[in-house]
Order: structure tokens, then sequence, then C-alpha cells
């Protein structure tokens, strides 16, 4: 029998491919992720008998007994492709044995989200557990049942997010929830399942989850198989914002594999515009960010006396360039500093620099490293096919290093102000070529004028730029969300986007157009998300223009 059943699914926040959300079914509102008894909110799946006997990967089988039931949650299989619309619940029948199979794990994973609507609740049936609820999420799975943790009490197994354990460890102290202190196995295995999601929630609320989940997935080494599959794929890149109000924490050796350190490193490359110079100075990077205000770079910057453009040499982002600093992640990152920098964060920075110096040739560039620095420095200059001059006998912030550096400098030409044209080249791709503007206020905190009509703002805690109105007309193509013939009230739905320019991520600065009004924002979802969801907000509205006519 077919029901209709009234249900909408709305995502409110996402951090990578794990989102935080909403599922309403008739008059009940389910938190996502969240772990539920889903037989009570779906009838259908008490009466689905082949579930359990589904092979995962066989197509003449799938084909033959694939559910079609017209009832929720839509089984979807990479050998089927029946229709799936926005706000339908999906269920990934017997996943629950894929977590140890990470490529096969992520390849139909691929396939299936690239299918459906990215605003479609996906329910992994049976495998949840807390010690995987992490990657689970971050794969981008939002429903859960109990019949995971539920089998582990069957089997007399304590669990917690670091494993499972005897039943007896429910003696030891471990945890104080109602469940121990009654010594009911299957109440405490429930209650951890429930507080790890709650915690998995609350860190995608505060964009630190993908620091969690770095932590979490140590466990067992499929984990972190799934984990750095999904780093290498274009959908992981797609969900990555390009900002975060919060530090970039780079803890562990995958956090140099994340995207958001390949998007700057491949940014660097292909888009940033370096100012008119012919001196370049590389820098060891400082713990304090942005470099600048760091006292060690005032000691540099006061040496140099702008007669040089200055690089900066730093894991895991290989090269920053000053002017450059502000922007995500740059300015926000803290890394373990040991003096000792390990065989892949040596291959990145030399890499990313010698790609960098055949790109834009120097006159002259000169090292103002020691120790490991240099001699990464000088592996980089060397596969450029370039001559690296030294100026530091002695450490790089004592006196005499200092000197000579300035003598170094003597006689060479300043290097113009370049903060604008450089953050514009990274941040939009275009080259940003207006005479007459005024960069005022005090740094990092930067408004750029022009004729006294505030331009661009910077914004410190993200390294975003902000364009007025007057600032979008100069920045003539890219980072465009077209909407209907509508004057928005508030932010921007996705149902009112028609067409986005599909470089935008979560985070961007966009100009919004319309028949009857533009606004300026920042975009709450990638392109993709905008265009094929029906829900949830596109783009946080700053400022609305109206058209005449
Ligand atoms: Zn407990």
């Amino acid at each position: 029998m077919w029901r209709w059943i009234v249900r909408t699914c709305e995502f409110t926040a996402r951090d990578g491919t794990g989102r935080i959300g909403r599922l309403r079914m008739e008059d009940k509102e389910y938190l996502l992720p969240g772990a539920y008894d889903t037989r009570t909110i779906f009838p259908a799946l008490q009466t689905r008998r082949l579930d359990a006997l589904f092979p995962t990967d066989n197509p003449e089988f799938v084909a033959k007994f694939h559910t079609r039931d017209g009832e929720q949650p839509i089984p979807i299989h990479v050998h089927v492709d029946d229709p799936c619309g926005s706000g339908d619940v999906v269920i990934t029948q017997n996943w629950h044995t894929m977590l140890k199979q990470p490529r096969d794990f992520i390849r139909q994973l691929l396939l299936l989200k690239t299918r459906l609507p990215p605003d479609t609740c996906w329910y992994y049936p049976g495998g949840i557990l807390p010690e995987n609820a992490a990657i689970l999420v971050h794969s981008g799975f939002d429903l859960f049942d109990f019949i995971g943790v539920d089998l582990k009490s069957a089997q007399g197994r304590f669990c917690l997010p670091d494993g499972d354990y005897p039943e007896s460890a429910i003696n030891e102290g471990l945890c104080t929830c109602s469940g121990c202190q009654a010594g009911d196995l299957r109440d405490h295995n429930r209650h951890t399942l429930m507080q790890e999601l709650a915690l998995i929630r609350m860190r995608i609320r505060t964009g630190t989850f993908r620091e969690f989940l770095e932590g979490r997935i140590r466990t067992r080494p499929s984990y972190v198989s799934i984990l750095r599959h999904l780093d290498r794929t274009a959908l992981m890149e797609q969900h990555t914002p390009v900002t975060r109000p919060t530090p970039f924490i780079a803890s562990s050796g995958d956090s140099i594999h994340r995207p958001e350190v390949k998007r700057f490193a491949e940014r660097l490359l292909t888009r940033y515009i370096p100012p008119l110079a012919d001196v370049a100075v590389l820098l060891p990077c400082s713990a304090r960010k942005p470099y600048s205000l760091s006292q060690s770079h005032h000691r540099y910057t006061q040496a140099i006396r702008r007669r040089a453009h200055e690089l900066i040499l730093t894991s895991p982002l290989g090269l920053v360039p000053r002017d450059i600093e502000l922007v995500y992640p740059a300015s926000q990152y803290d890394v373990p500093v040991t003096g000792y920098w390990d065989h892949e964060e040596r291959f990145q920075i030399a890499d990313t620099l010698a790609k960098y110096l055949i790109k834009h040739p120097y006159r002259r560039v000169i090292a103002h490293l020691d120790g490991d620095a240099l001699l990464i420095a000088q592996q980089a200059a060397d596969i450029a096919g370039i001559t690296l001059e030294s100026t530091c006998s002695t450490h790089p912030t004592e006196s005499d290093a200092l000197r000579q550096l300035g003598d170094a400098l003597s006689g060479e030409k300043k290097v113009k102000n370049h903060l604008l044209r450089g953050m514009v080249s990274m941040q939009f791709g275009y080259d940003l070529r207006v005479p007459g503007l005024e960069a005022k206020g005090s740094y990092p905190e930067v408004i750029v004028k022009k004729n006294r009509q505030q331009i661009f703002s910077v914004e410190p805690s993200t390294g975003m730029l902000r364009p007025t109105f007057e600032g979008w007309a100069m920045i003539e193509s890219g980072y465009r969300v077209y909407i209907d013939n509508f004057v928005p009230q508030g932010d921007i739905l996705a149902p009112g986007v028609i067409e986005a320019d599909p470089v935008i991520r979560e985070g961007d600065e966009v100009l919004v157009i319309g028949d009857k009004a533009m606004a300026t924002g920042r975009a709450v979802m990638s392109a993709d998300e905008m265009v094929r969801s029906h829900r949830g907000v596109a783009v946080r509205v700053r400022k609305v223009k109206k058209l005449d006519g």
C-alpha cells in the first residue's frame, strides 16, 4: 500500500560532507545526524524481509530483488537508477560491512552522492557504533539506528568512542550514565552513541568537526583509509568551505592532505598574481598569525624595508607570499612546532616553491633561512634551476643576520603595496587593475576606498575580502549567483537560485543578480548544492539593491 507522507529535509550547517539539519515526518521532527528507532518512523522497514540477505554488488540479483514499494526510506543501489527527490529519505541496504572495504565504500558512495539530490536524508542501517559515528557522518550519512549497538550489547560488549570492551568494563567507572548506574549495558551503549552524535553535531556547528574526526578515526586503519580516499575526491573539495572563523589545527599527518591545503597551493600556483618585484626574500614562518604581527617578522620587514617581495616558507601550506598572509588558512593555522619537518612536509614545500619560482622568475632570490628550511629552499632552487643567495650566518632573527639581509638589499627598488590585487587574485581568480585605490585602517582591519567611497573591506577573522556593489563592479566576472524575477526579502533560498558559478564554495563572497534586484552576500552552500537543492539558505544576504524597471 502506498501512502503519502509529509516530509521535508533541511540542512543548516556543513563541515565537509558532514552536515547537521532536521528531518520532518508528518508532525515529528528529528535532529540530524541522529540515531532513532527507525522501525517506528518507517513502517515499511518492518515488512521488507529481503533486506538482510541483500548482496552489495551483484547486478542481476539486484535487478531481480531490489525493493520498490514506494515507501520511505527509498533503497538506493549503484546498479539501480530509481528516481529520488529532494526531501526523500534514502537507505543504503546492507552497508554495515562496507566500512571494512574502504575502496568499495568510497566508489559506491561517490556514484550515489553525485546521482542523488544533495537535500536527501541518508540512512545508514545497522552499522553505526560510537567508534565509527564520526567517519560515517563525514562520509555524508545523516540517519542511523540502534541495531549495531544493540548487537554489541547482546554480545556483551561495552562501547566507547575508542572501541569496545568486555562487559565487566561497566564497573570500571568509565562512564556515569543512567545505564551504567543501573548496570544496564544496552542502555549504556545506546546512550554512548547518542552522546557521540550530539558531540558531532556540536563540532559541525562550531566548524571544528575535521579536527575532531582526525582524532577519532585512529582506532581502525579502515577509517583512516576512508578519510584519505575521500580527501582525494572532487566531492570533498566541493563541500569544503573556503574559510572558517576557527583555527585550522594541523596536528596529524593527514592534515597535509586536507582540501584547504591543496586548494591554497593550487590557487597560489594558478590564480595568484605577485607584485612587480625582481627580488624575493624567503623567510621562516612564525607561530603568531598573521605573521606580520609577530616580533620576528617585524624585524624582517624592518630590515627589508619593502625592497623585496617577501615569501614565507611554512608547513603544511608550502609557501605564503606576504600580501596574501590573511587568506585562509594562512592566517589561521596552528601546527606543532618541533623544528623538524618530515619527508612529506619537505616534499610539499619544496615542490610548491620550485613550481612558484619557475612560474614567477625573480632576478635575485635571497634565502633568509637556516637549518631544515634552508635545505628545503635549496632543494627547490635546484629543481627550478636558480641560484639562492643566503643571508643567515647566524639565526635569522639575530642582528648580524638582519644586518646581512639589509646590506644584501641595498640599492634595490621599493615594491609597491600589493595587498588588494594579491588577495583579489586568490579569492576571485581575477586580475584587478584599478588605479587610485587607497587602503585605510590598521592592519589587518583594512578598508579600501576610491574617491572616498568604500570598495572593499577585509574581514580579519576569515581572511576574506568583502566587495561592496562598487567593488563588484570592478570584478567583472565570476562568483555570480543568478536568481529569479524577485526582490530578495532576507536571505536567498536554494529554490530561488537559477544558476551559480560552479567555483562557488561555502563561505565565498558572491554577487546575486536578478531581473528586479542585485545583492551582495556570503554563500552558505556550494554552487552545485544551490542549484540542485530545494530547501535551505543558499546565500546570506548583506545588502540588496532594487533595480529600476
Ligand atoms: Zn554509561
